[in-house]
């Protein structure tokens, strides 16, 4: 078996060879894209999948073509999510990807593997375990992306890992990254870890605009019917930090929705969303609409060059 040892020699089995002909088919293959949009988190546990599935979704009900590469190999959830079938089929061509109900095309590795079956990377030694895994990450991020016979899409997302260590790789493997989605919640620690996770991603980001997804900012109490914060004396993003960055919108925390999406089935539209609260309207499926609309209107906003001095005037 080959291991990453051999390509400092190489081996005489071309590995740089074989990468560039892959990253050659990745372009082709994402040539049919408009836009890619990575969304990431600093910390796990924030809902960052949910959102993706959300927001593909929501895009795809107002006939907006949408796909998700589910790059968080080890965390693999956007199936389970979507309630797509296993197994996709393969063509001399590629793999098709499964499609949701929504419409919402799908890769994840979790499509080839038997439901519960954790990815398990068998590395040389124990010592090199880590680098083994997460080049085999990569690699597997870049055929899922470049062996995917994707349809003309109107925005592929990218569901990267959780954590802020190998992000920097993987927003290397997306061509022209339209937009980044940061999914954070409305805690101390939450912040923290984001503005770490922008400060590292930044420099592999290009000029695109950072989105900020707040999940989970508020909820409706079951004694007073009121709506309260879920972190109470919390702040948001620091914006200073990034001329880039801007307010996507917040999302109210729905026990129906987590029910629905834990099980694989759609929430938006299916008139299980709560409006209630004393200050405004409050509702999770409201707020998506929204989050996906100022989405659509940032990636609006990068196809259309910017004016020049003498058209401002
Ligand atoms: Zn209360």
């Amino acid at each position: 078996m080959k291991t990453y040892h051999d390509i400092a020699t190489d081996g005489g089995s071309d590995v740089a060879g074989q990468v560039r002909a892959q990253e050659a088919r990745l372009h082709s293959r994402l040539a049919d894209v408009g836009h890619i949009v990575a969304v990431m988190s600093g910390k796990g546990g924030v809902g960052k999948s949910a959102v993706t599935v959300l927001l593909a979704t929501a895009l795809a009900r107002s006939g907006i073509r949408t796909g998700i590469v589910d790059a968080d190999i080890n965390g693999a959830s956007i199936v389970e999510m979507t309630g797509v079938g296993r197994k996709p089929d393969r063509t001399s061509k590629g793999v098709i990807p499964a499609v949701s109900a929504e419409g919402v095309q799908i890769m994840s590795i979790d499509l080839f593997l038997d439901r519960g079956t954790p990815v398990e990377w068998n590395a040389v030694t124990q010592k090199s375990a880590f680098t083994w895994r997460a080049m085999v990450e990569v690699a597997a991020i870049r055929e899922m992306l470049a062996d995917t016979l994707w349809g003309p899409l109107d925005i592929l997302f990218v569901d990267l890992p959780p954590g802020t260590d190998r992000l920097p790789n993987l927003l290397d493997l997306v061509p022209e990254l339209s937009v980044a989605i940061v999914v954070t919640i409305p805690s101390r620690a939450s912040r923290y870890v984001v503005e770490k996770s922008i400060l590292l991603a930044r420099p592999h980001l290009g000029d695109a605009p950072i989105g900020i997804v707040e999940n989970m900012s508020e909820f409706v109490c079951n004694s007073c019917g009121e709506v309260h914060e879920m972190f109470p004396g919390s702040e948001g993003v620091d914006f200073e930090q990034d001329a880039h960055l801007t307010i996507l919108g917040r999302i109210p925390f729905d026990p129906e929705l987590s029910k629905r999406i834990d099980s694989g089935k759609n929430y938006l539209g299916s008139g299980t969303s709560k409006s209630s609260g004393g200050v405004g309207v409050f509702s999770a499926e409201a707020a998506i609409q929204s989050i996906a609309e100022n989405l659509n209107r940032l990636l609006a906003s990068r196809t259309i060059p910017a004016p020049t001095m003498e058209e401002v005037r």
